[in-house]
């Protein structure tokens, strides 16, 4: 999110610095994701396609592929769970197709959907498999490109005085801004802890994906020209965030095997770095299905080092539910990322003025969702500090950070 808005800025002329400090387990890490316009919402539809629009003008700049098209493939073990979505494309004149889980496997004959479990899906040919890192380098030189090399600094930023306006980083350098955009992920409400200023209703959780090999000979079956990328929906339980698994194909010179994760299952990070407000712990366990689901486990007091048994039963589950012929025992990787989720009281990312500093905007809350809209926010957030014209305007008002949360 940070270089998306660096380079949406940079695009339209402004001074910009970016500081990263490079932390490993970002929410911006690993191989792959999924980008996909499968969203009920029609705004979101939008926003989802102008993020297509800018990754296209950033693809014209990368050395390497960034999107592979596969078309994405909704499914859900409720039909009903799938008809607004369907309604939507509609509604939009895009072109989608409704399958039944026998149209599913004539089509892509490993894809073999429980019977009982997945009766119908939606495919929309608008889907593909991200190329994380080569979006990752191609905004980063953008960057370089456009403001100069002294517009990334690859530096921790220790403290930011709001009265001086001045950002300080890990070896002293100290930088002065007019408007200041926090993009930190996990990190958020620690930074907003140093800036003084009030924090929000996120919280951290340690998600996990697997990746499952094909037996020898068989890897072209599972790849991205075979097989589209894969989102299940659930039926979240009465008043709980909305919950699933997916699926990406296999890519090219990619990590061995296909790529399974379930959505928003991972254990919550109890730790003085990643501050909550108080009551988000019962707010937590009322709203959470994780909080259902994995008992004691739901709290982690620190970084993960080993795989998580809960999630890697989900997703051994979910792959025998959709991919049965793939051994699951054959897994080669498993992967743990952070997911930056929120209590606010709704399912919309959290982008806009904080409400104690006209000039401080924060870009949070993407519980798992971000990457496919990350230009397109880069964007909303530039327009923020621009006054430019937003291509979606009234994300602006829904996205603040001042809405309705389950704290209060
Ligand atoms: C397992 C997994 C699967 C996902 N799958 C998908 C998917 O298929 N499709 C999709 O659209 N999205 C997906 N997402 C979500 C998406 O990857 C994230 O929403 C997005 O990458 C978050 O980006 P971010 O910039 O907000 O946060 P991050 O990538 O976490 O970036 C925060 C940055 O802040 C920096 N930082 C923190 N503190 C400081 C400091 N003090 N000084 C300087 N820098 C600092 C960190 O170094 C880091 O670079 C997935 C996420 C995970 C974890």
């Amino acid at each position: 999110m940070g270089r998306s808005t660096a380079w949406s800025l940079c695009r339209s002329g402004n001074h910009v610095v970016l500081l990263d400090g490079g932390h490993a387990e970002k929410g911006s890490w690993g191989e792959s994701r999924i980008a996909r316009l499968s969203y009920a919402d029609p705004v979101m539809v939008r926003l989802a396609r102008r993020s297509y629009e800018l990754y296209g003008t950033l693809s014209q700049k990368a050395s390497q592929p960034i999107m592979y098209k596969t078309g994405c493939l909704d499914v859900s073990c409720r039909k009903d769970l799938l008809d607004n979505l369907a309604k939507t494309y509609e509604d939009l004149g895009q072109p989608y197709e409704r399958l039944n889980h026998k149209q599913v496997e004539q089509r892509w004959p490993v894809l073999q959907l429980t019977t009982d479990y997945v009766q119908a899906s939606v495919y929309c040919p608008e889907g593909d498999a991200v190329a994380l890192g080569v979006v990752m380098e191609t905004l980063k030189d953008q960057i370089h490109t456009l403001a100069g090399p002294a517009a990334y600094i690859d530096e921790s930023v220790v403290s930011i005085d709001r009265q001086k306006k001045t950002v300080t980083t890990e070896d002293g350098t100290v930088i002065s801004y007019s408007k200041l955009v926090l993009a930190a992920g996990i990190w958020t409400n620690g930074l907003l802890q140093k800036m003084n200023l009030s924090l929000l209703p996120l919280v951290a959780t340690i998600e996990q994906n697997t990746y499952y090999a094909p037996s020898k000979g068989r890897e072209p079956l599972y790849g991205i020209s075979a097989m589209p990328v894969v989102k299940e929906h659930m039926p979240p339980p009465n008043g709980m965030k909305k919950f699933g698994g997916y699926m990406i194909p296999h890519m090219p010179n990619g990590v061995e095997g296909v790529k399974f994760g379930m959505h928003r299952q991972g254990p919550v990070l109890e730790h003085e770095d990643f501050p909550v407000l108080p009551g988000s712990a019962a707010a937590v366990e009322r709203h959470f299905r994780s909080a259902q689901t994995r008992g004691r486990d739901l709290w982690c007091r620190r970084w993960p080092e080993d795989e998580d048994s809960y999630l890697r039963s989900e997703t051994d589950a979910y792959c025998k539910r959709i991919l049965p012929s793939l051994q699951v025992h054959r897994s080669e990787l498993t992967m743990r990322c952070p997911y930056d989720q929120h209590l606010y009281a709704d399912e919309d990312f959290v982008v806009g003025f904080h409400p104690d500093d006209p000039d401080v905007v924060v870009v949070a809350g993407f519980a798992g969702e971000g990457f496919k809209f990350a230009p397109a926010i880069g964007e909303m957030a530039s327009s923020l500090i621009t006054g430019q014209t937003f291509a979606v305007p009234e994300l602006i008002h829904r996205f603040r950070l001042n809405r309705p949360n389950y704290l209060k």
